[in-house]
């Protein structure tokens, strides 16, 4: 064996060059274990000790896990993983009735400085590169697996915004449709409203499903929430999310934060529903419950005004969802990822 390179950063050509000297076959088993089985080395039992041992150093992972937190009756994970220069991210798996899950970051912090969000608030570290993205996934789907669960669904919707590290999203989104075998409709890719990107999301070969974080109705409202609405104001963003919705006739969603006090009164639902229905099937909307987080004052809007936001909506004909927050207790939750603090589990809240 030669060079070294993490375990996902490999193609089958460059896995057999890194492993020259082994028969075919052999190269065949290590790749359905990273692809199909997914687990640690040690579980690779197809496969002699001694050649285990030796991938270990020669395909090491590129995801140390510090720590994993269950709750929701050990429906929700959240893992918290150190990745090389010791920056952490996060990740979590969610397992529902119909399918599983799992929420992946795209980089180790974020620059885009979004006001409410956990993340934004601690600031940027790096890009995560295409073998972090992939190993997040390799990893949730053995944690599914040993649920007794397929991992049927793939958001990158975690730490990060995933349009401004594009060079790496591409290619892993490409490996987990290829050889995850998920198809496209079961991607989600979400952004806070990069509009170039929007627009290259388009022309690329995986017709993704396009969740926008828009949070806000108004241009004013907005940019106090997201800073990046200055440089890419709302209609501009609607034009462009018009565009990607013609192009691949695929719906979109947007996601909105209830923000009590802040954004969740009755105006801003019909300005939103307004919005929707400027694109062409009309753009779902995710209602989430804003989850606290230490650096932002406000809270979640309340059950009822949540209900009669959602009522707007539903009569202007603009499908809109309550989306149950997963994982709040052990801050899994949207816009709560901030990989600092690991949160030790109840034994009433974690079955396994
Ligand atoms: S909401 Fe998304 S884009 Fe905004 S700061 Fe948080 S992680 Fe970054």
């Amino acid at each position: 064996m030669t060079a070294l390179l993490h375990r996902y950063a490999a193609s089958k050509e460059t896995l057999a060059t890194v492993l020259q000297g082994l028969p075919r076959y052999r190269i065949d088993q290590v790749w359905k274990s990273l692809y199909s089985d997914c687990g640690p080395t040690e579980t690779w039992t197809t496969l002699p000790s001694e050649l285990r041992t030796e991938l270990d150093t020669s395909l090491p992972c590129s995801l140390q896990e510090i720590h994993a937190s269950t709750t929701d009756d050990g429906l929700t994970t959240k893992f918290l993983y150190e990745v090389d220069g010791g920056a952490r991210i996060e990740s979590v798996l969610m397992l529902y009735p119909d399918r599983a899950t799992v929420c992946i970051s795209s980089q180790a912090g974020c620059a885009m400085g979004c006001t409410f969000c956990a993340t934004g608030q601690q600031g940027f570290s790096r890009h995560l590169s295409s073998a972090e993205l992939v190993e997040q996934v390799a990893r949730a789907k053995y944690a599914a697996a040993l649920q007794e669960r397929r991992l049927s669904n793939v958001v990158v919707m975690g730490m990060g915004e995933p349009l401004a590290n594009e060079e790496a999203l591409w290619p892993a989104m490409q490996t987990v449709h290829d050889e995850f075998g998920l198809s496209a409709r079961h991607i989600t890719v979400s952004t806070v409203g990069l509009i170039p990107g929007i627009r290259r999301l388009a022309d690329r070969p995986l017709p993704v499903t396009l969740a926008v974080s828009l949070h806000a109705a108004t241009d004013e409202l907005r940019n106090t929430l997201i800073p990046m609405n200055r440089r890419y104001p709302i209609d501009e963003l609607i034009t462009s999310c018009a565009e990607y919705v013609a192009q691949r006739k695929r719906r979109m969603s947007f996601e909105w934060a209830m923000i009590d006090g802040v954004n969740d009164d009755l105006d801003q639902a019909e300005r939103l529903a307004e919005l929707c229905r400027k694109i062409r099937p009309i753009a779902h909307v995710n209602l989430i419950p804003l989850n606290r987080t230490a650096g932002y004052a406000f809270k979640g809007s309340t059950r009822q005004q949540i209900e009669k936001f959602q009522s707007v909506l539903l009569r202007r004909g603009v499908e809109a969802t309550v989306r149950r927050n997963r994982g709040n207790d052990i801050d899994a939750a949207c816009g709560q990822l901030a990989a600092i603090t690991p949160v030790e589990i109840s034994p009433q809240s974690a079955k396994k």
